[in-house]
């Protein structure tokens, strides 16, 4: 039975604010080809019109790439090369040239390629859901039907309502369009959720029954309380825009350094790929540069980058903030992150815990040089000081290794990433090698909880709310301040107006996070003193669950109310 309202659904709040509109729901995937089609007996004609379709997809998910959000762009690019790859295409034409119809060969070589990647688990089986996008929108040309998508901007902004979301169908979105998503599926850090707070567009994930909503009814969503309200009635409409404005006026007045209402600062800065993500960086006010994920660059590439063509990348973000900081992480290659040019060293049954990160770093000496080499010539008379710090530090000695490179390339503030259980809890030793430390929160969640992040259906052991995670925050934030060492959180948590307060009450000393959720996070910080997060944070530690845990600091945050977040 579709649900009609009025009533209410409850999912996971993951992009702030609320939005109101008829609901799209957008259907599931396109139909599977009749097994046993055949086509008429010209292969040589089917083959070339598979062919024709595979490239029309690849240039459209090419096309939609340019002019998606960072986030997106990286994923549209895998895609792309899914679609080219040569491998499938031999198996597609063998099946076609033993009578099988093109839109079935295709379903079924991609079906068999999609087998071998979940039996790979781990990243490899997080990608399957992006290769049955590019199967179904093959399949859709070759069958002559419209691919399912998100509808054009007439009828004004709707709510965009989906099991899960591909980056391919929110690729073309915009806030003009879109009031808010609803997802069933995903979690805070799925690609629903990271695209939604980029885009600035309120988002509940992990909401059972979303898909049940009735196409055209109203619905209102609260991204921030993860409540879906169902023909609302227009009180509710009212009530929440009236919230919305003042929180708009509020957060445009929200400028400048981040600090707590009581004057101790917190320097907010934003996380970036490269330099394509500056603007949004700069018109958000951000102080400088927390995490800049230098993997990112090169994810397509077959061959090492040069020297040359790093410090270029390097020097246009330290360039971006005179007087300002920027933390550049060395590659962080391996699981979910594959790089051609670093291959772990031989097949690995579970990649998130194999050799990655630094890890591989080492194991590829000549490719870590290169990047530090080119980072120490970046410094070099740059307007903004440069901090490098390493990802998936596990030990005290990996640390030491870490520095001891960085300090044999002639850079001079280095750091390490704490992202692995072992590190947060031993923070004080890896901190006393360092000179900084940045809690990257999305790994840590991943190896606190033993949940693959790239997997929805695990998203609520994802959640940065959890008490465990916060302990071990706190572990971490502790152990580096007893060395008088600063300690800043680089992870999706820090983007949660209310979470980063805690995180402040747990020791951290700077945030860094997407560009989109800076103004929020800058203006609850205001909001609150000191000692308020530190209590919020000790509530948020004192609750059995996640859900508890918001709820608890919440109430201890009255700030929140007032901007409506
Ligand atoms: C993290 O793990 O929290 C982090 C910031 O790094 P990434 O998301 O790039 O793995
Ligand atoms: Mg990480």
């Amino acid at each position: 039975m579709p649900a009609e309202g009025p009533g209410a659904l409850t999912g996971t709040g993951v992009s702030p604010g609320v939005g109101h509109g008829p609901v799209h729901v957008l259907a599931d995937s396109v139909p599977e080809p009749p097994r046993g089609a055949r086509h008429d007996g010209d292969a040589v004609a089917e083959r070339a019109r598979v062919h024709a379709a595979l490239e029309q997809v690849a240039a459209d998910l090419t096309a939609r790439g340019r002019s998606a959000f960072p986030e997106a762009r990286d994923v549209l690019a895998a895609q792309t090369m899914m679609a080219r790859d040569p491998a499938l295409a031999e198996a597609v034409d063998a099946l076609v040239d033993s009578g099988t119809a093109g839109a079935r060969a295709v379903y079924e070589s991609f079906g068999t390629y999609r087998a071998a990647l979940v039996a790979a688990g781990g990243y490899l089986a997080g990608r399957a859901a992006d290769l049955d996008d590019v199967r179904d929108r093959a399949v859709a040309v070759l069958s002559g039907i419209d691919l399912p998508g998100p509808p054009d901007r007439a009828g004004g902004p709707y709510v965009l309502v989906a099991r899960d979301l591909a980056p391919a169908d929110t690729a073309l979105l915009s806030r003009d369009t879109v009031a808010a998503l609803v997802t069933e599926e995903g979690g805070p850090t799925s690609h629903t959720a990271i695209l939604a707070r980029a885009m600035g567009v309120p988002a509940v994930v992990a909401c059972p029954g979303a898909t049940g909503i009735a196409e055209g009814v109203r619905a209102l969503v609260d991204g921030t309380t993860g409540v879906v309200t169902l023909s609302p009635s227009p009180a509710d409409i009212e009530a929440a825009r009236t919230a919305g404005d003042a929180r708009n006026a509020a957060l445009a007045e929200a400028t400048g350094p981040g600090t707590t209402a009581d004057g101790r600062p917190v320097p907010l800065l934003a996380n970036i790929g490269g330099p394509a993500d500056l603007a949004a960086a700069l018109e958000h006010d951000a102080e400088g540069v927390g995490l800049y994920r230098t993997e990112l660059l090169f994810l397509d590439r077959e061959d090492a980058p040069g020297e040359d063509e790093q410090y270029a990348a390097y020097r246009e973000v330290l360039d971006a903030f005179p007087g300002g900081r920027v933390i550049v992480r060395t590659i962080d290659a391996g699981a979910d992150k594959p790089l051609a040019f670093l291959p772990p060293p031989g097949a690995e049954p579970n990649p998130a815990l194999g050799e990655r990160g630094l890890r591989l770093a080492r194991t590829h000496p000549r490719v870590l040089e290169t990047q530090l080499a080119a980072l120490a010539r970046a410094a070099d008379g740059a307007p903004a000081r440069l901090g490098v710090m390493a990802p998936m530090v596990a030990t005290r000695e990996e640390a030491e290794w870490f520095a001891a490179a960085c300090r044999t390339a002639g850079l001079p503030e280095t750091g390490v990433m704490i992202e692995i259980p072992s590190a947060a809890l031993r923070a004080a030793a890896l901190a006393a090698a360092v000179d900084f430390v940045s809690i990257g929160t999305n790994d840590l969640a991943q190896y606190t909880f033993a949940a693959d992040r790239q997997l929805g259906s695990l998203g609520a052991l994802q959640d940065p709310w959890q008490p465990a995670l916060l302990d071990l925050v706190h572990a971490a934030a502790t152990g580096a301040a007893a060395g008088g060492r600063p300690c800043g959180v680089c992870g999706e948590a820090a983007g949660d107006p209310a979470l980063a307060c805690v995180l402040v009450g747990l020791g951290v000393t700077s945030l860094s996070m997407g560009a989109a959720a800076l103004p929020a996070v800058r203006a609850v910080l205001a909001r609150h003193t000191w000692a308020q997060c530190g209590q919020a944070a000790e509530a948020a530690r004192a609750a059995g669950s996640a859900k508890e845990a918001r709820a608890a600091a919440r109430a201890l945050l009255p700030g929140l109310a007032d901007l409506a977040l």
